[in-house]
């Protein structure tokens, strides 16, 4: 049966995927040596192409990580000698807060509810933070904070960093990389590629941290520290052997969205999930769950009074593969991801399963 991935991560793969691995195959790129030329200018294109879809400015450097958790790690590593600020309201942003703690950095939290945004009036950050850490969309319960809320903590706390992990609503939402220092995602999700390659974009500043942290005998890691990425990203390289065939995959994958648009991405988006939440707004048995401002445009929590596994089950019988809840809300929740490789017709054909 033909299967659908409405999961949120891993997630449908962008369709123009089957083809460009094919090509991959003829041009010998799972077998390329990482210090040939091909793969330099492999690194270049997939680096060209996402500063143009995202709008990165030459103050960021684009560095190639296996996952977003290694991203926050390398991040907590690289930025803080003592004291990183995190917000938490779901899974990943605890993740986010537990790397800090393992890595034994002295770690300050502010919670937030589940349902809603954070109220970042009332979070005391103290003026020796080094940096703030954000989940702009936690995925494991479909909370999304606006930027504009980011960037006003970047506003008022000038002195620290600020590190966004935007892994499951890139290459959507639009970010102003001049109010942010490090971004965090993995390609699984949005971009709909196979799992097992990150992205970490730092300016400058996060850089100088880095170097000035090393000069302290701080330990900022080693293969995968910022001043190792960025030596060998000048030479479109990377210190290790890398994950070769997904770098190319994002590389075409960021050339077919600029040719597709991403304004196009951006407004099919916003009109697939007009869709999915207006059909639950007036489906008496399911509702959503997150309260308006603060529904994530791109995976979609909806409260299934304790049923998920049974309509997963249901759904999955007729070849649309959803996500139940996260963690203890398993059985809760049903979480539905509105990443660019589903069409408004696979979306269309997805919410009928729920009028029968
Ligand atoms: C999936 C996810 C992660 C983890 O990504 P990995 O690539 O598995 O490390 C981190 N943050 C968010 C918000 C996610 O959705």
């Amino acid at each position: 049966m033909k299967q659908t991935f409405f999961t949120v991560g891993p997630s449908q793969l962008y369709p123009t995927i089957p083809g460009h691995i094919k090509n991959a195959l003829q041009e010998n790129i799972f077998s390329l040596s990482h210090r040939s030329k091909r793969f330099s200018e492999i690194y270049k294109e997939t680096a060209t192409n996402l500063r143009q879809l995202l709008n990165i400015p030459a103050t960021h450097h684009i560095f190639f990580t296996s996952c977003a958790l290694e991203g926050m790690e390398r991040t907590i590593q690289n930025t803080v000698e003592k004291k990183s600020f995190h917000f938490v309201n779901g899974s990943f942003s605890r993740e986010f807060w537990q790397i800090a703690v393992d890595l034994k950095k002295d770690v300050e939290r502010f919670d937030g509810p589940n349902d809603e945004g954070f109220d970042f009036a009332n979070a005391k950050i103290p003026k020796n933070t080094e940096l703030i850490c954000v989940v702009q969309n936690e995925t494991s319960i479909g909370v999304a904070i606006p930027m504009e809320e980011i960037y006003q903590l970047k506003t008022e706390n000038p002195q620290a960093l600020i590190a966004i992990d935007v892994v499951s609503s890139i290459p959507y939402i639009t970010i102003d990389f001049s109010l942010i220092d490090i971004t965090i995602f993995s390609v699984q999700k949005g971009f709909g590629l196979p799992a097992g390659l990150g992205v970490l974009i730092v300016n400058e500043k996060a850089l100088e941290k880095a170097s000035l942290l090393a000069k302290k005998n701080s330990n900022i890691g080693s293969y995968h520290n910022f001043p190792k990425l960025l030596e060998f990203e000048k030479k479109f390289q990377t210190r290790e052997t890398p994950n070769v065939g997904t770098i190319y995959l994002l590389g075409k994958v960021t050339e077919d969205m600029l040719a597709y648009g991403i304004e196009t991405i951006r407004n099919e988006t916003e009109n697939k999930v007009k869709l999915i939440y207006d059909f639950f707004e007036n489906y008496k048995k399911y509702q959503p769950y997150v309260k308006d401002p603060y529904r994530s445009k791109t995976t979609i929590v909806i409260d299934v009074n304790g049923e998920s596994e049974k309509i997963v089950k249901k759904l999955a019988e007729k070849g649309y593969i959803v996500s139940q809840g996260y963690g203890k809300r398993k059985d809760m929740h049903m979480r539905i991801a509105n990443f660019p490789s589903l069409s408004i017709q696979q979306v269309k054909n997805f919410l009928k399963q729920f009028s029968t």
